[in-house]
């Protein structure tokens, strides 16, 4: 099966920009740092989800559905991504959404990625206290049922097989972008917080025979569920793809950037999202790209990397979600 034989919608603006982070690397030393723009991606402020959006509404529209129906926290790029694809697609959007950050600052409750969600038309179900995201969005599919529409699910992240297709295909993109700038790269660094990036970039990398690694910035402050969650996501695409076992070697999440939890800022985070704004003039987010920006700050500090090798860093989006973190930057 080939990526290009599966259903897709076009919602993304691609290629994305593949920029040299000239200041940054001379403000480290160390590795050639380039960063791939996927914050570019144009859906609604963009991010990672509109490229697993593509197949994932793609496959909705293949079967029929009239409704999509997805979850997250309160603050959730995915789920802004997801009223935005379901408003163009024309399709109705439940969101489950749950209250997973002990944070509870208005502008955290009320602004940033939510007030979006509501602009983009959604209809928007919070979790009762100790509800699961999932006991919530099942409840939801059978009240969209009786309604009479065909309910279409996207877990959280939109991280299964199928939303993992996209970031499986960004990997064609990128070695092609990279080729045609006389590029080779060594490492790409990206933050992982379902898994459903990361497993489309380690399913990418064997499809096209990438020579880079591929290193997962663990953001949940819980890398073990995380790791199993790649592998799964890997499992179920590299069957669809043909793909034979994919080396373990494949499978890099680096802990030790996320704490005090999910969501929660931290002195790498404030510095790595303060740096690139001012050396680079690119806005990171707190809970997922900054984290990450943080952890490849610090593996270059540490010299992870050789002064000849070529890092890049998938700037994932987030942005909106600044704004629900106002008060923490000077
Ligand atoms: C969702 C998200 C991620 C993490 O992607 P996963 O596929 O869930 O691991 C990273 N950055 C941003 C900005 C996100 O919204």
């Amino acid at each position: 099966m080939q990526l290009d034989q599966f259903p897709r919608f076009p919602l993304a603006h691609l290629p994305t920009p593949l920029e040299p982070l000239t200041r940054l690397q001379a403000a480290l030393g160390g590795p050639r740092l380039y960063i791939k723009r996927d914050d570019c991606t144009g859906l609604a402020t963009g991010g990672n989800k509109t490229r697993k959006l593509e197949f994932l509404i793609g496959d909705a529209l293949a079967q029929k559905a009239t409704t999509v129906i997805s979850e997250g926290g309160i603050q959730s790029n995915h789920v802004r991504q997801t009223a935005a694809a379901a408003a163009k697609a024309g399709l109705k959007c439940h969101l489950v959404l749950e209250r997973n950050v002990p944070i509870d600052r208005p502008v955290y409750t009320a602004g940033g990625n939510l007030l979006l969600d509501r602009l983009l038309g959604a209809t928007i179900h919070y979790c009762d206290p100790g509800e699961t995201r999932a006991t919530r969005s099942v409840k939801v599919m059978e009240e969209v049922r009786r309604a009479g529409e065909a309910p279409y699910y996207i877990p959280t992240g939109g991280s299964n097989a199928i939303g993992a297709r996209g970031y499986a295909a960004s990997m064609v993109e990128l070695e092609q972008q990279a080729g045609s700038q006389g590029l080779r790269i060594d490492h790409i660094v990206v933050a992982s917080g379902s898994g459903g990036t990361q497993a489309g970039l380690i399913l990418g990398k064997a499809v096209t025979q990438s020579k880079a690694t591929i290193i997962g910035i663990d953001v949940d402050h819980d890398p073990e569920p995380l790791m199993a969650a790649v592998r799964k996501i890997v499992q179920e695409g590299a069957a669809e793809l043909g793909l034979g076992k994919i080396a373990d070697e494949d499978f890099q999440l680096i802990p030790g950037y996320a704490a005090p939890g999910y969501g929660m800022p931290n002195a790498g985070m404030i510095e790595a999202v303060e740096l690139l704004a001012r050396l680079e003039g690119i806005l990171l987010d707190p809970v997922y790209a900054g984290k990450a920006m943080a952890g490849l700050i610090d593996m270059v500090r540490r010299g992870r990397f050789g002064s000849e090798e070529t890092v890049a860093f998938i700037h994932t989006g987030g942005t909106p979600a600044l704004f629900a973190y106002a008060d923490i930057f000077a």
